[in-house]
């Protein structure tokens, strides 16, 4: 039987470990939280995530909600006109909703089912001496610890990595009590030019349905406030004031909100980074990162999740067709660049919007308000944003499309 070690039990090493137990690996994951401080602990994501990425838990039996978190059925896209009115408005169903479950709730419930199903759990903030043992008693050492400082150890790959300073200042509010949008559920997202983007959708929580509010302030503007909140409620409060100046049809959604709880508050920054999968420990022992750990993007295009969903299911499928031959240093090499090859797509696309928009994707957007057609192809592309990467990214492409779909 061969064994693997993975630290982080999160989206990433906890899917891949169920999975890899599930074809009769010997799996240990190392955490730094336990199942209880992972539960009453704070928030760390809004965790949205799309149809394949639930098929793909599914497939794995780790579907636990479907009858109890509320559905994600659509995007809306807002760009307001700075007059308190819209200059671009419009909406469109997925074809396959989508689900944000509280990590809080998830996670717990995947690392007891992990117990279940006889993998092993080790509680401990690992450092380089744990990674150093762990490299010479398992097969394979992989780090999927997300945002944790054992990353570091991964050189940043320069070539790969768009930016090198955090490019939002992120907030997220978990709160009950939003008046919910007309129609059908679904993402709204709002961008405001120069200013940011917030959005908000519904989701399962810790104490039952809740909406989660992700705010993505343009460093030093008007929406990145967070350095002077000193409580949850100033929190809150922030939270409104920011929809009351920019959003008014957002603030007319909050008029008996609440904290879902202290906890469900977050506020931070961080650099969109890509690193090297090879990590090389002072002996020379070598480990693989795995999704956050290596693909680390900005939470504007709602893709983390979802990435480390595709990232562990990539992963799954390198190491079964790797069969019993050594986890070298190649076999690591391989395996990130296999998952590259869709990531890239999602890294580049991401950091697109980062960016103010060029007027050809100003001009696609526009376009999707008149034309349904665009909406629905740009909407279920978040699933896999492969789908439209040619025409967002490229004025040429960009026009061709439109011309096809009758809109230029
Ligand atoms: C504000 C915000 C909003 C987001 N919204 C979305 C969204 O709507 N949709 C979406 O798809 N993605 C979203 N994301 C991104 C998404 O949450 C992450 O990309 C995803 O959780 C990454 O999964 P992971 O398994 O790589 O890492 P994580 O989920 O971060 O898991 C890593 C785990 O490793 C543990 N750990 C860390 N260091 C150690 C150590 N030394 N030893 C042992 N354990 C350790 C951590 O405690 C954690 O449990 C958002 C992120 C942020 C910050």
């Amino acid at each position: 039987m061969r064994s693997i070690t993975i630290v982080g039990a999160g989206q990433a090493g906890l899917q891949l470990g169920l999975g890899l137990l599930d074809h009769g690996y010997d799996v240990t994951i190392v955490s730094n939280r336990t199942p209880d401080e992972i539960k009453t602990g704070k928030v760390m994501s809004s965790q949205c995530m799309f149809g394949g990425a639930l098929a793909r838990e599914r497939k794995l039996g780790l579907d636990r909600w479907d009858e109890t978190c509320p559905p994600v059925e659509g995007i809306s896209f807002t760009v307001p006109d700075g007059a308190g009115g819209k200059a671009i408005s419009w909406a469109s169903r997925l074809d396959v909703p989508a689900q944000s479950v509280d990590q809080r709730v998830k996670m717990p419930v995947w690392m007891n089912e992990f117990e279940l199903f006889g993998g092993k759990l080790d509680y401990i903030d690992a450092g380089l001496d744990d990674l150093e043992s762990y490299a010479r008693s398992a097969d394979l050492v992989i780090v999927a610890a997300g945002k944790g400082e054992i990353a570091k150890l991964f050189e940043r790959d320069a070539e790969r990595s768009t930016y090198d300073a955090p490019q939002r200042a992120l907030a997220l509010t978990y709160v009950t009590g939003m008046r919910p949008r007309d129609e059908y559920s679904a993402v709204s997202f709002n961008l405001i030019p120069g200013v940011g983007e917030y959005f908000v959708f519904p989701a399962l929580t810790t104490s039952g349905p809740c909406e989660i509010m992700v705010f993505e302030g343009v460093p030093g503007g008007p929406m990145d406030r967070w350095g002077e909140v000193r409580s949850p409620e100033q929190h809150l409060e922030t939270s409104v004031r920011i929809l009351e100046q920019f959003l008014p049809w957002e603030f007319e959604r909050c008029g008996d909100l609440a904290l879902t709880d202290d906890n469900g508050i977050l506020a931070g920054r961080f650099p969109p980074t890509v690193r090297k999968p090879v990590g090389v420990l002072p002996s020379g022992a070598t480990v693989l990162g795995l999704a956050d750990v290596v693909v680390l993007n900005d939470p504007i295009t709602g893709q983390g999740s979802n990435n480390a969903s595709k990232c562990a299911a990539s992963y799954l499928s390198s190491i079964l067709e790797h069969g019993d031959r050594p986890f070298d240093q190649a076999f690591m090499q391989d395996t990130f660049e296999r998952y590259w090859d869709y990531a890239q797509y999602v890294a580049a696309w991401t950091n697109a919007l980062l960016a103010p928009p060029p007027p050809h994707v100003l001009e696609l957007l526009g376009a999707a308000g008149g034309h349904p057609r665009i909406a629905r192809r740009f909407v279920n592309g978040f699933d896999d944003p492969r789908d439209f990467f040619h025409w967002f990214m490229d004025p040429a492409q960009a026009q061709a499309y439109l011309a096809t779909v009758g809109a230029s």
